[in-house]
Protein backbone atom coordinates (compact mmCIF):
# COMPACT_ATOMS: atom_id res chain seq x y z
CA UNK A 1 0.00 0.00 0.00
CA UNK A 2 1.06 3.54 -0.95
CA UNK A 3 1.86 6.06 1.59
CA UNK A 4 -0.69 8.17 -0.06
CA UNK A 5 -3.28 5.54 0.55
CA UNK A 6 -2.43 5.12 4.76
CA UNK A 7 -2.76 8.99 4.76
CA UNK A 8 -6.06 8.53 3.25
CA UNK A 9 -7.29 5.60 5.20
CA UNK A 10 -6.35 7.71 7.96
CA UNK A 11 -8.31 10.83 7.13
CA UNK A 12 -11.66 7.98 6.45
CA UNK A 13 -11.23 7.01 9.84
CA UNK A 14 -10.73 10.35 12.04
CA UNK A 15 -13.50 11.38 9.36
CA UNK A 16 -15.65 8.55 10.61
CA UNK A 17 -14.66 9.37 14.41
CA UNK A 18 -15.55 12.97 14.05
CA UNK A 19 -18.73 12.04 12.55
CA UNK A 20 -19.34 9.59 15.04
CA UNK A 21 -18.88 12.16 17.82
CA UNK A 22 -21.32 14.87 15.84
CA UNK A 23 -23.80 12.14 15.67
CA UNK A 24 -23.91 11.16 19.32
CA UNK A 25 -23.73 14.63 20.92
CA UNK A 26 -26.79 15.95 18.70
CA UNK A 27 -28.64 12.77 19.55
CA UNK A 28 -29.92 13.57 23.42
CA UNK A 29 -30.64 17.20 25.03
CA UNK A 30 -27.02 17.61 26.02
CA UNK A 31 -27.75 19.81 29.33
CA UNK A 32 -29.87 16.83 30.50
CA UNK A 33 -27.53 14.40 33.09
CA UNK A 34 -29.54 11.51 32.58
CA UNK A 35 -29.72 11.38 28.95
CA UNK A 36 -25.57 11.60 29.42
CA UNK A 37 -25.77 8.98 31.48
CA UNK A 38 -28.12 6.99 29.12
CA UNK A 39 -25.66 7.71 26.49
CA UNK A 40 -22.35 6.91 28.21
CA UNK A 41 -20.48 4.94 25.73
CA UNK A 42 -18.77 1.60 27.11
CA UNK A 43 -15.58 -0.92 26.74
CA UNK A 44 -14.80 -0.92 22.81
CA UNK A 45 -17.59 1.11 21.71
CA UNK A 46 -15.24 3.72 22.01
CA UNK A 47 -13.69 2.98 18.99
CA UNK A 48 -16.55 4.66 17.00
CA UNK A 49 -14.69 8.34 18.69
CA UNK A 50 -11.25 7.75 19.19
CA UNK A 51 -8.29 6.48 16.89
CA UNK A 52 -7.38 3.67 19.37
CA UNK A 53 -4.10 2.56 19.48
CA UNK A 54 -2.86 -1.07 20.29
CA UNK A 55 -1.85 -0.69 23.47
CA UNK A 56 -5.47 0.55 23.92
CA UNK A 57 -6.90 -1.89 22.53
CA UNK A 58 -5.44 -4.32 24.54
CA UNK A 59 -5.71 -2.15 27.62
CA UNK A 60 -9.58 -1.76 26.81
CA UNK A 61 -10.04 -6.02 26.77
CA UNK A 62 -7.63 -6.76 29.29
CA UNK A 63 -8.00 -4.81 31.89
CA UNK A 64 -7.74 -5.81 35.53
CA UNK A 65 -9.12 -2.39 37.09
CA UNK A 66 -12.56 -0.81 36.81
CA UNK A 67 -14.98 -0.94 33.72
CA UNK A 68 -14.66 1.24 30.86
CA UNK A 69 -17.23 4.13 30.68
CA UNK A 70 -17.44 7.46 29.94
CA UNK A 71 -20.04 10.52 29.62
CA UNK A 72 -20.58 11.93 25.96
CA UNK A 73 -19.41 15.39 28.19
CA UNK A 74 -16.63 14.10 29.26
CA UNK A 75 -15.53 12.52 25.68
CA UNK A 76 -16.49 15.95 24.02
CA UNK A 77 -13.10 17.18 26.22
CA UNK A 78 -10.83 14.75 25.20
CA UNK A 79 -8.86 14.30 21.33
CA UNK A 80 -9.74 11.76 19.50
CA UNK A 81 -6.57 11.73 17.45
CA UNK A 82 -3.81 12.28 20.35
CA UNK A 83 -3.30 9.63 21.91
CA UNK A 84 -1.39 11.78 24.90
CA UNK A 85 -4.46 13.86 25.47
CA UNK A 86 -4.72 13.99 29.13
CA UNK A 87 -8.50 13.37 29.86
CA UNK A 88 -8.34 10.64 26.93
CA UNK A 89 -5.73 8.67 29.34
CA UNK A 90 -7.98 9.42 32.40
CA UNK A 91 -10.51 7.34 30.24
CA UNK A 92 -8.87 4.72 28.13
CA UNK A 93 -6.71 2.31 29.09
CA UNK A 94 -3.43 1.32 28.55
CA UNK A 95 -1.89 -2.46 28.16
CA UNK A 96 0.17 -1.43 31.63
CA UNK A 97 -3.35 -1.26 33.18
CA UNK A 98 -3.66 -5.11 32.61
CA UNK A 99 -0.65 -5.92 35.04
CA UNK A 100 -0.67 -6.14 38.48
CA UNK A 101 2.94 -6.00 40.19
CA UNK A 102 4.26 -7.24 43.18
CA UNK A 103 3.87 -4.20 45.26
CA UNK A 104 0.30 -3.72 44.58
CA UNK A 105 -2.98 -4.25 45.97
CA UNK A 106 -6.44 -3.66 45.48
CA UNK A 107 -7.23 -2.66 48.72
CA UNK A 108 -3.45 -0.32 49.45
CA UNK A 109 -5.44 1.60 52.15
CA UNK A 110 -6.63 -1.18 54.38
CA UNK A 111 -9.78 0.30 53.79
CA UNK A 112 -12.00 -2.98 54.32
CA UNK A 113 -9.65 -4.43 56.92
CA UNK A 114 -10.48 -0.94 58.64
CA UNK A 115 -14.24 -1.86 57.69
CA UNK A 116 -16.45 -2.60 61.05
CA UNK A 117 -20.15 -2.68 58.97
CA UNK A 118 -19.82 -2.98 55.40
CA UNK A 119 -19.61 0.29 52.81
CA UNK A 120 -18.32 2.39 56.05
CA UNK A 121 -14.51 2.39 57.17
CA UNK A 122 -13.38 3.68 60.63
CA UNK A 123 -9.79 4.95 59.93
CA UNK A 124 -9.75 8.08 61.92
CA UNK A 125 -11.36 8.30 66.07
CA UNK A 126 -13.55 11.28 64.65
CA UNK A 127 -14.28 10.17 61.31
CA UNK A 128 -15.58 8.13 58.80
CA UNK A 129 -16.10 7.12 54.94
CA UNK A 130 -19.38 6.08 54.08
CA UNK A 131 -19.86 4.07 50.59
CA UNK A 132 -22.83 5.18 49.71
CA UNK A 133 -22.83 3.74 46.18
CA UNK A 134 -20.60 2.05 43.82
CA UNK A 135 -21.63 3.56 40.06
CA UNK A 136 -20.06 6.88 38.53
CA UNK A 137 -20.50 8.83 35.50
CA UNK A 138 -17.12 7.75 34.22
CA UNK A 139 -14.54 5.42 35.48
CA UNK A 140 -11.17 7.12 35.92
CA UNK A 141 -8.23 4.82 34.73
CA UNK A 142 -6.48 6.19 37.76
CA UNK A 143 -9.73 5.18 40.52
CA UNK A 144 -8.24 3.93 43.82
CA UNK A 145 -11.10 1.82 44.89
CA UNK A 146 -11.60 -0.20 41.61
CA UNK A 147 -12.08 -3.15 43.73
CA UNK A 148 -15.13 -2.03 43.67
CA UNK A 149 -16.14 0.48 42.29
CA UNK A 150 -18.29 -0.37 38.62
CA UNK A 151 -19.20 -3.31 40.43
CA UNK A 152 -22.44 -4.69 40.78
CA UNK A 153 -21.86 -7.28 43.28
CA UNK A 154 -21.11 -4.50 45.55
CA UNK A 155 -24.29 -2.55 45.25
CA UNK A 156 -24.96 -1.14 48.54
CA UNK A 157 -28.87 -1.89 49.74
CA UNK A 158 -31.10 0.45 51.74
CA UNK A 159 -30.22 -2.12 55.10
CA UNK A 160 -26.86 -1.74 54.38
CA UNK A 161 -27.03 1.56 54.92
CA UNK A 162 -29.30 1.73 57.82
CA UNK A 163 -26.52 -0.63 59.35
CA UNK A 164 -23.67 2.45 58.82
CA UNK A 165 -26.09 4.59 60.28
CA UNK A 166 -26.72 2.81 62.67
CA UNK A 167 -22.72 2.06 63.87
CA UNK A 168 -22.25 6.08 63.32
CA UNK A 169 -25.30 6.61 65.76
CA UNK A 170 -23.88 4.40 68.45
CA UNK A 171 -20.07 6.16 67.64
CA UNK A 172 -20.70 9.38 69.48
CA UNK A 173 -16.48 10.22 68.75
CA UNK A 174 -18.00 10.69 64.75
CA UNK A 175 -18.44 13.87 64.24
CA UNK A 176 -17.86 14.15 60.52
CA UNK A 177 -18.89 11.64 57.45
CA UNK A 178 -17.13 11.87 53.80
CA UNK A 179 -20.01 10.72 51.43
CA UNK A 180 -17.87 8.68 48.75
CA UNK A 181 -18.31 5.44 46.55
CA UNK A 182 -18.29 5.67 43.80
CA UNK A 183 -19.97 8.92 42.90
CA UNK A 184 -22.76 9.54 45.81
CA UNK A 185 -24.22 12.26 43.29
CA UNK A 186 -25.02 9.52 40.96
CA UNK A 187 -27.63 8.33 43.02
CA UNK A 188 -30.99 9.68 43.04
CA UNK A 189 -32.14 13.14 44.44
CA UNK A 190 -34.74 11.00 46.66
CA UNK A 191 -31.87 9.12 47.79
CA UNK A 192 -29.95 12.01 48.77
CA UNK A 193 -32.15 13.36 50.14
CA UNK A 194 -33.01 10.42 52.43
CA UNK A 195 -29.02 10.30 53.14
CA UNK A 196 -28.69 13.65 54.39
CA UNK A 197 -31.86 13.51 56.46
CA UNK A 198 -30.07 10.57 58.25
CA UNK A 199 -27.56 12.08 58.96
CA UNK A 200 -28.56 15.63 60.34
CA UNK A 201 -30.77 13.70 62.31
CA UNK A 202 -27.37 12.15 64.60
CA UNK A 203 -27.00 14.59 66.99
CA UNK A 204 -23.20 14.48 67.24
CA UNK A 205 -22.80 14.54 63.52
CA UNK A 206 -21.81 17.96 62.76
CA UNK A 207 -20.15 17.39 59.45
CA UNK A 208 -20.54 16.74 55.70
CA UNK A 209 -18.04 15.75 53.44
CA UNK A 210 -19.23 14.82 49.65
CA UNK A 211 -16.95 13.41 47.32
CA UNK A 212 -18.05 14.03 43.70
CA UNK A 213 -16.28 13.80 40.33
CA UNK A 214 -19.47 14.68 38.55
CA UNK A 215 -18.52 18.73 38.41
CA UNK A 216 -15.92 17.47 36.17
CA UNK A 217 -17.15 14.63 34.80
CA UNK A 218 -21.14 15.90 34.21
CA UNK A 219 -21.63 19.03 35.66
CA UNK A 220 -25.41 18.90 34.59
CA UNK A 221 -26.05 16.93 37.17
CA UNK A 222 -25.48 19.74 39.92
CA UNK A 223 -29.30 20.53 39.18
CA UNK A 224 -31.30 23.17 41.10
CA UNK A 225 -32.79 20.73 41.88
CA UNK A 226 -30.22 18.78 43.54
CA UNK A 227 -28.90 21.90 45.56
CA UNK A 228 -32.30 22.59 47.12
CA UNK A 229 -32.32 19.05 48.70
CA UNK A 230 -28.43 19.96 49.77
CA UNK A 231 -28.86 23.25 50.87
CA UNK A 232 -32.30 21.91 52.80
CA UNK A 233 -29.89 19.94 54.98
CA UNK A 234 -26.97 22.72 55.26
CA UNK A 235 -28.18 23.18 58.67
CA UNK A 236 -27.27 25.14 61.57
CA UNK A 237 -26.90 21.13 62.69
CA UNK A 238 -25.23 19.99 59.72
CA UNK A 239 -22.21 21.57 57.63
CA UNK A 240 -21.99 20.62 54.24
CA UNK A 241 -18.89 20.59 51.94
CA UNK A 242 -17.67 19.26 48.84
CA UNK A 243 -14.71 18.06 47.44
CA UNK A 244 -14.23 17.18 44.09
CA UNK A 245 -11.54 16.12 41.57
CA UNK A 246 -10.40 18.12 38.65
CA UNK A 247 -7.12 17.29 37.17
CA UNK A 248 -6.25 19.52 34.70
CA UNK A 249 -7.27 22.90 33.45
CA UNK A 250 -9.04 21.18 30.18
CA UNK A 251 -11.70 19.86 32.41
CA UNK A 252 -11.93 23.65 33.57
CA UNK A 253 -15.37 24.63 31.26
CA UNK A 254 -18.01 26.87 31.73
CA UNK A 255 -20.85 24.11 32.06
CA UNK A 256 -18.39 23.08 35.53
CA UNK A 257 -17.96 26.54 36.41
CA UNK A 258 -22.18 26.64 36.67
CA UNK A 259 -22.34 23.39 38.41
CA UNK A 260 -19.50 24.79 41.39
CA UNK A 261 -21.34 28.41 41.22
CA UNK A 262 -24.56 26.45 42.19
CA UNK A 263 -23.25 24.18 44.38
CA UNK A 264 -21.44 27.34 46.35
CA UNK A 265 -25.30 29.29 46.39
CA UNK A 266 -26.36 26.42 48.11
CA UNK A 267 -24.28 27.27 50.98
CA UNK A 268 -21.64 24.35 49.76
CA UNK A 269 -18.12 25.52 49.95
CA UNK A 270 -16.00 23.84 46.94
CA UNK A 271 -12.74 21.93 47.06
CA UNK A 272 -10.02 20.13 45.19
CA UNK A 273 -8.51 16.98 45.71
CA UNK A 274 -6.23 16.22 42.63
CA UNK A 275 -4.69 13.40 42.05
CA UNK A 276 -0.67 13.46 40.66
CA UNK A 277 -0.57 11.73 37.78
CA UNK A 278 2.60 10.98 35.03
CA UNK A 279 1.67 12.26 31.61
CA UNK A 280 -1.25 13.71 32.71
CA UNK A 281 -0.48 16.57 35.16
CA UNK A 282 3.21 15.69 36.58
CA UNK A 283 4.64 19.24 35.87
CA UNK A 284 4.53 22.59 37.20
CA UNK A 285 3.49 24.64 34.92
CA UNK A 286 0.42 21.88 34.36
CA UNK A 287 -0.63 21.99 38.11
CA UNK A 288 -0.32 25.72 38.17
CA UNK A 289 -2.65 26.64 34.84
CA UNK A 290 -4.95 23.72 36.66
CA UNK A 291 -4.84 25.48 40.01
CA UNK A 292 -5.47 29.26 38.22
CA UNK A 293 -7.95 28.13 36.86
CA UNK A 294 -9.68 26.53 39.91
CA UNK A 295 -9.53 29.86 41.84
CA UNK A 296 -11.50 31.41 38.92
CA UNK A 297 -13.87 28.62 39.15
CA UNK A 298 -13.92 29.62 43.14
CA UNK A 299 -12.55 26.21 43.97
CA UNK A 300 -10.05 26.29 46.88
CA UNK A 301 -6.85 23.69 46.48
CA UNK A 302 -6.68 21.14 48.58
CA UNK A 303 -5.00 18.02 48.16
CA UNK A 304 -2.60 16.73 45.87
CA UNK A 305 -2.70 12.97 45.58
CA UNK A 306 0.43 10.68 45.47
CA UNK A 307 -1.31 7.80 43.25
CA UNK A 308 -1.97 4.52 45.44
CA UNK A 309 -0.60 1.24 44.76
CA UNK A 310 -3.69 -0.12 43.04
CA UNK A 311 -3.42 -3.18 40.59
CA UNK A 312 -2.45 -1.87 37.49
CA UNK A 313 -0.51 1.34 38.69
CA UNK A 314 2.56 1.88 37.22
CA UNK A 315 1.47 4.18 34.27
CA UNK A 316 0.22 6.83 36.24
CA UNK A 317 3.10 6.79 39.45
CA UNK A 318 6.00 9.52 39.49
CA UNK A 319 8.84 9.70 41.73
CA UNK A 320 7.61 11.02 45.07
CA UNK A 321 9.91 13.87 44.24
CA UNK A 322 8.04 15.21 41.26
CA UNK A 323 4.89 16.07 44.31
CA UNK A 324 8.06 17.96 46.33
CA UNK A 325 9.07 20.17 43.04
CA UNK A 326 5.31 20.98 42.18
CA UNK A 327 4.62 22.54 45.57
CA UNK A 328 7.66 23.94 45.32
CA UNK A 329 7.54 25.32 42.19
CA UNK A 330 3.61 26.34 43.01
CA UNK A 331 4.78 28.37 46.20
CA UNK A 332 4.99 32.18 44.93
CA UNK A 333 3.49 31.54 42.11
CA UNK A 334 -0.14 31.22 42.90
CA UNK A 335 -1.97 32.44 46.16
CA UNK A 336 -1.76 30.18 49.17
CA UNK A 337 -5.40 29.10 48.70
CA UNK A 338 -4.42 27.68 45.53
CA UNK A 339 -1.38 25.20 46.55
CA UNK A 340 -2.81 22.02 47.43
CA UNK A 341 -1.04 20.28 50.36
CA UNK A 342 0.95 17.18 48.74
CA UNK A 343 -0.36 14.07 50.53
CA UNK A 344 0.48 10.61 50.77
CA UNK A 345 -2.11 7.96 51.82
CA UNK A 346 0.13 5.69 53.82
CA UNK A 347 -0.12 2.03 52.41
CA UNK A 348 -1.69 -0.70 55.46
CA UNK A 349 -3.47 2.24 56.61
CA UNK A 350 -1.50 4.76 58.35
CA UNK A 351 -3.56 7.72 56.85
CA UNK A 352 -2.24 10.38 55.19
CA UNK A 353 1.04 12.54 55.87
CA UNK A 354 1.85 15.67 53.67
CA UNK A 355 4.65 16.46 52.10
CA UNK A 356 6.91 19.35 51.30
CA UNK A 357 10.38 20.97 49.96
CA UNK A 358 13.03 21.19 52.51
CA UNK A 359 12.14 24.93 53.34
CA UNK A 360 12.96 24.63 56.82
CA UNK A 361 17.14 23.91 57.10
CA UNK A 362 17.00 23.47 60.98
CA UNK A 363 17.89 25.42 64.52
CA UNK A 364 21.02 26.78 65.41
CA UNK A 365 21.39 26.06 69.41
CA UNK A 366 24.24 28.78 70.05
CA UNK A 367 21.76 31.33 68.75
CA UNK A 368 18.68 29.98 69.11
CA UNK A 369 18.42 30.61 65.89
CA UNK A 370 16.01 28.69 63.37
CA UNK A 371 16.96 28.72 59.59
CA UNK A 372 15.17 28.60 56.91
CA UNK A 373 15.00 28.62 52.39
CA UNK A 374 12.94 31.41 51.05
CA UNK A 375 10.69 29.33 48.31
CA UNK A 376 10.54 32.44 46.82
CA UNK A 377 13.97 34.01 46.31
CA UNK A 378 15.84 31.04 47.61
CA UNK A 379 17.65 33.51 50.21
CA UNK A 380 18.76 32.07 53.64
CA UNK A 381 16.56 33.58 56.38
CA UNK A 382 16.43 33.44 60.33
CA UNK A 383 13.99 33.79 62.85
CA UNK A 384 14.50 32.97 66.62
CA UNK A 385 12.64 30.90 69.13
CA UNK A 386 10.89 32.38 71.83
CA UNK A 387 12.94 33.59 74.96
CA UNK A 388 11.00 31.43 77.13
CA UNK A 389 10.13 28.52 75.03
CA UNK A 390 10.86 25.38 76.40
CA UNK A 391 10.48 23.23 73.07
CA UNK A 392 14.48 23.87 72.06
CA UNK A 393 14.91 20.16 71.69
CA UNK A 394 12.32 19.39 69.82
CA UNK A 395 14.01 20.82 66.85
CA UNK A 396 16.54 19.12 64.33
CA UNK A 397 19.84 20.53 64.64
CA UNK A 398 21.76 22.68 61.94
CA UNK A 399 25.33 21.90 61.85
CA UNK A 400 28.66 24.57 62.86
CA UNK A 401 29.28 24.63 59.46
CA UNK A 402 25.95 25.19 57.59
CA UNK A 403 25.82 28.16 59.90
CA UNK A 404 29.36 29.64 59.43
CA UNK A 405 28.08 29.28 55.44
CA UNK A 406 24.60 30.56 55.71
CA UNK A 407 24.90 32.98 58.27
CA UNK A 408 26.55 35.97 56.96
CA UNK A 409 24.28 36.03 53.76
CA UNK A 410 21.04 35.49 55.50
CA UNK A 411 18.23 37.73 56.54
CA UNK A 412 16.60 38.62 59.75
CA UNK A 413 13.48 40.94 60.60
CA UNK A 414 15.33 43.55 61.27
CA UNK A 415 17.32 43.30 58.61
CA UNK A 416 16.96 44.27 54.29
CA UNK A 417 17.30 42.16 51.39
CA UNK A 418 19.47 43.92 48.73
CA UNK A 419 16.37 44.12 46.35
CA UNK A 420 14.30 45.96 48.83
S1 LIG B 1 -15.39 9.36 39.96
FE1 LIG B 1 -14.11 8.89 41.75
S2 LIG B 1 -14.85 6.93 42.50
FE2 LIG B 1 -15.61 7.17 40.41
S3 LIG B 1 -14.12 6.20 39.11
FE3 LIG B 1 -13.56 8.36 39.22
S4 LIG B 1 -12.07 8.49 40.90
FE4 LIG B 1 -13.18 6.50 41.11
Amino acid sequence: MKPSDLNSQAADLFGNVSQNRSDLYSSFLWTDYKAQLQNRVKGLELEKYFELTPGERIGIADTIRLNVSATPYYISLSDPEDSNCPIRRMILPRESESVFSPEESSDPLHEERLSPVKGLTHMYPDRVLLFTNHECSVYCRHCMRGRKVSDSKERMLTEDLEACFEYIRSHSEIRDVVLSGGDPLNLSDAKIDWILERLEKIEHVKICRLGTRNPVTLPFRITSELCNIIESHNTDRLSIFCNTQFNHAKECTPEAKEAVLKLLKAGVSVGNQCVLLKGINDSGEIMLELHKKLLELRIRAYYMYDPELIPGSRGFRTPLAKGIEIVGYLRGKIAGMGIPSFVNDLPGGGGKITMTPDWYLGFYKPKRMHVFRSALRGTYHLSPEPPDSTMEESYPLLSEEMWERISPNSYGAGEKSDDE
